[in-house]
């Protein structure tokens, strides 16, 4: 599988503003997602419970469902929801602050939401091939050749993007899919108190989430027990803790970036020098790890 990611960063930019037409939806599929977040990027439980037990657990968020026709399905807030056993069921994924990027070859940049872990300067990962990389990321577009599915690499490529998907086959030994029946507990997760619910889920529709929000899922991710529904209550209520008071460098750059941000899709102001040295202040200088740059 051979591709050309620089300069791209098609998979960890919301890029819909810049060309609509070309760009795909997380809102295809049987259950369309509660928020409007775009290329999500789901995790693992073992890699929510590193986030969290690093210090980090303030850079996930949740994702729910809309329930497919033949669904379980359990109604909160006058919301229906997908579910399992009256539990809603989620995902945790990385959060997408508005970011000053210039992705998919465009000159200038522009606020468009972005991996937390993007840095903006380079359009890199801030935690490529770390122990924290997602295997998400570590495997796309793996899946979607082995499904002849599209690729954000073709969608790119239509938007007059670039040869970026440079051969069409998936790597040897991809791990198993992320939303497969053996998924429950290990990358899709039911939430044990629904009752607790009322008001959080308007707020995750809305795009307004609390850092409690947010940790709420985180733990019941962590507590959760692959191939099961079965939660671990002391550990989901500690790795709840540990995200709702985390503080890191990562979660203070989501929060600058989003007081500073310009509309979405906006140029950014100032020369390009100045983004960068405020890219700089709010995420190098401040504890995040720098990136490669390109061979
Ligand atoms: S969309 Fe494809 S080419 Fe672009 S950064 Fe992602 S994997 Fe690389
Ligand atoms: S973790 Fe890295 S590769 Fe994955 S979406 Fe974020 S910036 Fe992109």
């Amino acid at each position: 599988m051979k591709l050309d990611c620089e300069g791209c960063a098609g998979c960890c930019v919301d890029w819909r503003p810049l060309a609509p037409e070309a760009a795909g939806s997380d809102r295809t599929g049987s259950r369309p997602p509660l928020d409007d977040r775009y290329d999500l990027v789901p995790l693992t439980r073992d890699e929510v419970a590193r986030f969290v037990d690093d210090g980090l657990g303030d850079v996930v968020t949740p994702r729910l469902f809309e329930p497919a026709e033949r669904d379980d399905a359990v109604d909160i807030d006058g919301v229906d929801l997908a579910a399992v056993d009256d539990r809603p069921v989620f995902v945790v994924g990385l959060r997408k602050p508005p970011k000053p990027v210039a992705p998919i070859g465009t000159d200038e940049p522009r606020w468009l939401d972005s991996c937390v872990f993007l840095d903006p300067t380079t359009l890199q990962c801030r935690i490529h091939e770390g122990e924290r990389y997602p295997r998400t990321c570590a495997t796309y577009p793996g899946h979607n050749l082995a499904l002849d599915a599209e690729t954000e690499c073709d969608r790119v490529e239509a938007a007059g993007g670039g040869d970026r998907l440079l051969d069409d086959d998936p790597p040897e030994g991809l791990p198993p899919f992320s939303f497969g029946p053996q998924a429950l507990g290990a990358t899709v997760f039911a939430y044990p108190e629904p009752d607790e619910l009322s008001g959080v889920i308007r707020r995750i529709q809305d795009g307004e989430a609390s850092a409690d929000d947010r940790a709420r899922f985180a733990g019941a991710a962590v507590g959760s027990r692959p191939g099961s529904l079965a939660v671990t209550r002391e550990r989901m209520a500690e790795a709840r803790t540990s995200a709702r008071d985390a503080d890191s460098w990562a979660g203070r750059a989501i929060r600058a970036w989003t007081e500073r941000a310009g509309g979405d899709g906006e140029a950014v102001d100032g020369a390009r020098e100045t983004v960068e040295q405020t890219v700089r202040e709010l995420e190098d200088d401040a504890g995040a790890p720098g990136t490669p740059g390109w061979e």
